[in-house]
């Protein structure tokens, strides 16, 4: 029997999709790369914004429409769609053979042997499962990347945010556990480990007081991962503790993914963020004095409920000032079940999606001005791809500055003696390309 698994969403969900990857193929199942070609299909779901919604949607109505055509045996939804819309999901989709939730990933096996004997099955329960080393996966990442998930769930409750009803309260795993996962994915040729979490700077508070990000971060640092990259903190939660150790230590890379989300007094109170914009910008020049040529990625919310002009203009003047190196822009989306929900003042679609775009064209001429101020740098790059083409290999690699899928990369020009993927190489910088950087080897 083949299986084809899709994922949608973050990379949170990306792990939970490995995993049950990992556990199929322990029971001995084929998967199949599309969806046409296998006979159960599970799709893993994104729900956090009405957007991701739709999309997750699309995905399923268009599997079941391989299954009215007889193409595809059974169809699962599982992730985060079924866990925020629980028995509403056979609603959605009355044709899926079975709704499994993010409280229930680790059953997946079980289910899939469930709907193969013809029964339909619903397990959504509490959000509590979370994997550790011992848990089976197969990574969806090219194989010298892989994300760690070192915590899930979040206890801060954001006013505009669905994921604490959706992934649950905070919990992480053990220090032993991570460092036991990653020291085996170094084993395994994983030059680069991105730990992830809703918010990594909570990591441990559920545990003891002892368990942090930092310490985590030092033990981290024998494992043999030359590459370990801290995504998704919070800037309430960033302390000066965990600058020094990302200073520090030399596998550590130097890149804060920090979302502020905005940077007015008055939006961060009301999205209830536990900070505020002079904290923010003095978490900033602490940042960069501490760790010099440091990147800092963000991403920010434009159109929250009462948004002023004036208000979107000191965010634009925070951007502009070159606070971030990278950006994420977003245009809130009211949730029903947030507290957001039901604050007045509601911005206009288009004023949002204008405020957004002139968000993202400031940050691409910010980013084009960075790289032109790169040419001739050399600097080191990690070769994510590394193909024949016509004339050499194209290669595409990123510099430690720049997050797999979240950031531009390099293109490096090289001959057929080039680099492999995986392989670290110094190169110069040649050129500016929108986001991402030419060079040529050094
Ligand atoms: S920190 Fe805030 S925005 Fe992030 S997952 Fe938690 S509640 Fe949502």
């Amino acid at each position: 029997m083949k299986i084809a698994v899709i994922s949608l969403g973050c990379p949170k969900n990306l792990v939970d999709t490995e995993v049950m990857l990992g556990l199929l193929a322990d029971e001995g199942y084929e998967f199949a790369a599309d969806a046409g070609e296998a006979d159960i299909v599970v799709v893993s779901t994104c729900s956090f914004i009405s957007a991701a919604v739709v999309e997750s949607r699309a995905v399923v109505d268009g599997c079941l429409e391989l299954k009215d055509a007889g193409r595809v045996g059974h169809v699962i939804v599982a992730g985060c769609l079924p866990q925020r819309y629980a028995d509403a999901t056979w609603e959605m989709f009355p044709g899926v053979d079975a709704v499994v939730g993010c409280s229930d990933f680790e059953r997946i096996a079980e289910v899939v042997r469930e709907v193969a004997a013809g029964r339909r099955v619903y397990k959504v329960g509490t959000p509590r499962a979370l994997y550790d080393e011992r848990s089976p996966r197969v990574l969806g990442t090219p194989g010298h990347i892989a994300y760690v998930k070192i915590a899930d769930g979040c206890a801060n409750c954001c006013s505009y945010c669905t994921i604490p009803a959706i992934r649950g309260d905070l919990r992480s795993r053990t220090p032993e556990s991570v460092v036991r996962e990653v020291a085996a994915l170094a084993k395994k040729g994983v030059r680069e480990v991105n730990l992830i979490a809703q918010d990594t700077t909570a990591y441990g508070t559920d545990i003891a007081s002892d368990i942090t990000l930092p310490a985590l971060l030092s033990a981290l640092a024998d494992t043999g991962v030359p590459w370990i990259r801290v995504l998704y903190t919070h800037p309430a939660h960033v302390t000066d503790e965990l600058l020094r150790a990302m200073s520090e230590l030399e596998s550590v890379v130097p890149y804060l993914d920090m979302p502020i989300q905005h940077i007015s007094d008055r939006i961060l109170a009301a999205m209830g963020r536990r900070t505020d914009g002079e904290r923010i910008r003095s978490l900033v020049r602490r940042t960069r004095d501490t760790i010099p040529g440091i990147s800092i990625r963000s991403s920010v919310m434009v159109g929250f409920p009462g948004e002023t002009d004036e208000e979107f203009g000191e965010l634009l003047a925070f951007i502009r000032d070159g606070n971030v190196d990278h950006l994420g822009v977003f245009e809130y989306s009211p949730e029903p079940g947030t507290s957001a929900f039901s604050l007045s003042g509601r911005v206009q679609a288009d004023t949002a999606s204008a405020r957004a775009r002139v968000l993202v064209e400031t940050m691409e001429e910010l980013t084009e001005a960075r790289g032109r101020s790169m040419l001739g740098d050399e600097v080191e790059v990690l070769v994510d791809s590394a193909g024949a083409v016509a004339e050499g290999r194209a290669v595409v690699a990123r510099t430690a500055g720049q997050a797999w899928e979240m950031d531009g990369t390099v293109l490096v020009e090289a001959d057929d003696s080039g680099p492999e993927t995986g392989d670290f190489v110094l190169v110069r910088v040649t050129g500016v390309a929108g986001f991402d950087l030419t060079a040529t080897l050094a």
